[in-house]
């Protein structure tokens, strides 16, 4: 059978060194905070292409064309954001045209899908908004699924590619997850490289890095690295092949290291959040839960947002009359648990309330299940809404160590 055809040129270069240009006025003068470059960055590195430069650029053509015609001497990939609007100041279009030497045309199947887009609403369309419509021939363009900016594929003769993404993070997040890196594995893109993140709680990132050591933090396959999150601290092992070894046997023996060390302290992998962890958990027992919090501003709830199985949650202010009193204080959190659980109709019950403890916050935690009942009491770093958050996941992971058993 015939191989499927491709340029040849698409087979010449492997997509190893990336560079990302962030192009918008709103950049260089801090009202907006350029997230688009790290996200783009973190997925190029998880598939083994290096990040050699990010470049945050105004929406002024001569110098984005000059850094482009430098970013192509040096990458094999060059990734744009923003500038693909249809006012006057957005530049990136011209730019690109203008750095690879060729002219600007209609595409006319981009040009009827946005006719398409405002027939629909039954208005006129914008002559302004043509514009959205231009390519080159080197350019083919991206469906913008959540707004009217497409963006391009650009292929160079050198094999090198060019690819430009709107601005807005909803929109590039999904144009870059479905249509821009599928067509860069199919490439061939990066080297063999294996990226995977632990995800730790109830331990602080300086402790992680001291147990974890020098040796292991300063080798440079595979890279060790600590990362302090909001909802946990995270050790990313980004392992490459060597002596023949593929570079997931290097990643596998890394893990087995960091679990030896901090296993215990391990909640999820890659970037699960305490919604999807709890939700799986659940999940595996068929469960479903009912959860209520005192004191802790709804952080809770805010944790588990949009978690499957979850009945009913309800949150109680601080001042709020506490119930009467238990014989010991554990029983008032499992009374909540159970009370919670039979409102929400509910297989779980979580309850947790928190209180103010010097500078940090102490955490009461009470969980009931088909499987038993328990409570513990935490101390979260930190008061205030801080301290409440680290409460909520500290509420998180008692029910999870719980289910676990
Ligand atoms: P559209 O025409 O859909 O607005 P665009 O490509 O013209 O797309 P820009 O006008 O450059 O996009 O930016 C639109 C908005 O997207 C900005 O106001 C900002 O909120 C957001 N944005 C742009 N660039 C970035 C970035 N690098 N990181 C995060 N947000 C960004």
């Amino acid at each position: 059978m015939d191989e499927p055809t491709r340029p040849a040129l698409a087979r010449a270069r492997a997509i190893l060194a990336a560079e990302i240009i962030a192009i918008g006025t709103e950049l260089t003068v801090g009202e907006t905070t350029d997230t688009n470059s790290g996200e783009l960055a973190r997925s190029l590195v998880a598939h083994g292409v290096a990040v050699t430069r990010v470049t945050d650029l105004p929406d002024h053509q001569p110098t984005v064309v000059e850094t482009l015609l430098a970013a192509l001497a040096r990458a094999d990939l060059v990734v744009c954001t923003g500038g693909l609007g249809p006012t006057p100041d957005d530049l990136t279009r011209e730019s690109v045209a203008e750095a690879c030497g060729e002219q600007l045309r209609v595409d006319p199947r981009a040009l009827a899908w946005l006719e398409g887009l405002w027939a629909r609403r039954n208005q006129q369309f914008p002559p302004s908004n043509i514009k959205q419509a231009w390519v080159i021939p080197s350019a083919t363009t991206l469906a913008n699924l959540h707004g009217t900016a497409p963006g391009w594929w650009v292929d160079r003769p050198d094999g090198r590619v060019i690819v430009l993404l709107p601005g807005p993070p909803r929109e590039l997040g999904p144009m870059w997850r479905d249509m821009v890196l599928p067509r860069l594995v199919e490439r061939g893109v990066g080297d063999d490289m294996d990226v995977r993140t632990l995800r730790l709680t109830g331990i602080g990132e300086s402790q992680v890095a001291d147990r974890l050591g020098e040796p292991l933090l300063r080798r440079s396959n595979p890279v060790v690295a600590t990362y302090a999150r909001h909802e946990a601290v995270d050790v990313r092992i980004s392992a490459r092949a060597e002596y023949g070894r593929p570079a997931v046997e290097v990643g596998d023996e890394a893990e087995a290291a960091v679990m030896g060390i901090l296993g215990e302290h391990v909640w999820a992998r890659g970037d699960t959040s305490w919604a999807q962890a709890l939700g799986e958990a659940l999940a595996s027992h068929g469960w479903t839960i009912a959860v209520t919090e005192r004191g802790s501003e709804g952080a809770l709830v805010a944790l588990l947002r949009g978690m499957p199985g979850l009945r009913r949650a309800e949150v109680i202010g601080p001042g709020a009359e506490p119930g009467p009193r238990a014989s010991f204080e554990s029983d008032l959190e499992l009374r909540e648990a159970e009370r919670i659980r039979a409102e929400g109709r509910a297989d779980v019950g979580l309850a947790i309330r928190v209180e103010t403890a010097g500078q940090d916050t102490a955490v009461h935690v009470g969980v009931v299940t088909p499987a038993g009942r328990h409570a513990e009491q935490r101390l979260a770093f930190l008061g205030g809404r801080q301290g409440a958050d680290r409460a909520a996941i500290a509420g998180a992971a008692v029910l999870q160590a719980f289910l676990r058993r």
